[in-house]
């Protein structure tokens, strides 16, 4: 047999794979300019497809498995509670349950001591928009552009993200700002701090316009994620939390993707002393093994959210299995010190490689970040900041994106493109040696880009 009628053989046994997969509508098709793969399994850094392939993880799985695939404490830990209780109804109590509320209670800010569980982000976010409507009596909701919340309809009316279109006209009661963006200003600042200020100005602006007595909540990303790895100028978010208080508005920071180590803190706003009055948390409290998510809050938003809402039908909230390997992924943050150690990896590693890209690359129009979340943003032209590609380009447009992408896969690296950014989010686990040999795989792929 010939080796073209065995490529035909392979290639009629991946359609008949093919066809037998197309049952499961997938959310996304194609991944920015990646075409995904049928992935058969995982460890550690690393995951491997169908045609054997491994692959480098430095997109975490859209920023997910922070503490690494298959982590044989938080396989365990998930094996032990299968063992013993997979499924209880929220209203019972359970030890995983207890034992995972207490201890995000104890990494948490200030006096944010309740844990109310959900199965993921976009509903945790869903919450916490209620708890403040009910803590104040109010129903707007303000949200920043370029923020992304989740796809269900609050929270992807919430989101000031190209991907809410097609909900449209969504549910009602939001309205947005612009939160700070200094490399594309909305307000022409000349540095990150004018920026801060002039988006504070806005903010307070909004607020006067919308109607301070009529705004239930502040709803932002502390850091922003999948639309750039946008970190607040100092001052920014402490500025919030002052507009809240002054004009007693829940101020909901959504640290869905910047929660738990992802900025080398337990939660970002760690970094800038503010307490807010609800977090939302999902993916790294226990890495995405089992969905979680939910809203940490005081006593006194626990309180009127216990006494005067009616939670809601979440059969699986606070799931046995899912908050055993929160458990587990919170043991695994402090025994490993991957927190502080990602905060130095931040500043020692990502940071210098990626600015020294900069250096080389005529592409890279901006590197931003801290912790292990960071951000390249490719331009076209540096003096007029003009992107590489247009906005949400496809086919020949995305070309120069696609080809980066490409170049990373040639070299085995599953890197996270969206648009003109490559964000740069493997496992918080990696080894340097291991983060080095990823980041040289990126700054040669960028000669695509050039
Ligand atoms: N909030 C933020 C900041 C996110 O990044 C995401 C997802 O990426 C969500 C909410 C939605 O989370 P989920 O996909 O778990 O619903």
């Amino acid at each position: 047999m010939g080796d073209d009628s065995v490529d035909g053989l392979r290639e009629t046994a991946s359609a008949a794979r093919r066809d037998d997969r197309r049952h499961v509508l997938h959310s996304w098709s194609s991944h920015g300019s990646l075409e995904p793969v049928v992935v058969t399994g995982a460890q550690g850094v690393h995951f491997s497809d169908e045609e054997g392939r491994r692959w480098l993880d430095f997109s975490s799985q859209l920023v997910n498995v922070n503490v690494g695939h298959q982590h044989p404490k938080l396989v365990a830990a998930i094996k032990a509670q299968a063992d013993t209780l997979c499924t209880i109804a929220p209203y019972h109590a359970n030890e995983a349950t207890s034992e995972a509320a207490r201890l995000i209670a104890e990494v948490a800010p200030g006096d944010l001591n309740r844990v109310f569980f959900t199965n993921g982000g976009a509903e945790a976010v869903e919450n916490a928009i209620r708890m403040a409507r009910l803590h104040t009596g109010r129903h707007k909701v303000l949200t920043a552009y370029r923020s992304y919340h989740g796809a269900t309809t609050g929270a992807i009316t919430a989101s000031g993200d190209p991907r809410r279109w097609p909900s449209e006209p969504g549910a009602p009661g939001f309205a947005r700002f612009w939160g700070p963006y200094p490399y594309r200003s909305a307000f022409h600042s000349a540095n990150a701090q004018e920026e801060g200020e002039r988006a504070l100005a806005h903010l307070a602006d909004t607020l006067m316009v919308e109607g301070p007595h009529t705004i239930a909540a502040v709803l932002l990303e502390s850091v922003v994620g999948g639309n750039g790895i946008l970190v607040p100028p100092d001052g920014y978010l402490q500025g919030v939390r002052a507009l809240c208080d002054t004009h007693g508005i829940v101020m909901i920071a959504d640290e869905v993707m910047a929660g738990f180590g992802r900025c080398g803190e337990w939660f970002a706003v760690d970094r800038w002393n503010v307490v807010p009055d609800l977090i939302t948390f999902a993916k790294g409290v226990n890495s995405g093994y089992v969905p979680l998510g939910g809203v940490i809050m005081s006593d006194a938003i626990a309180e009127t959210f216990a006494t005067r809402a009616y939670p809601g039908g979440l059969t699986y909230a606070g799931h046995p299995l899912a908050c055993a390997a929160a458990v587990a992924c919170i043991g695994i943050y402090k025994d490993e010190g991957l927190i502080e150690r990602t905060r130095v990896l931040g500043e020692t590693v990502f940071g210098p490689a990626l600015q020294a890209m900069q250096q080389r690359h005529p592409s890279v129009g901006e590197v931003r970040g801290l912790g292990g979340f960071w951000a390249i943003e490719l331009v076209r032209d540096r003096a007029t900041r003009e992107p590489l590609v247009p906005f949400n380009a496809s086919g020949a447009d995305n070309a120069p994106m696609t080809d980066f992408a490409n170049a990373c896969k040639k070299q085995g690296l599953w890197p996270f493109v969206a648009g003109n950014r490559v964000h740069v989010v493997p496992p918080l686990v990696i080894e340097e040696a291991t983060l080095r040999e990823g980041l040289s795989i990126i700054d040669e792929a960028l000669a695509a880009a050039d």
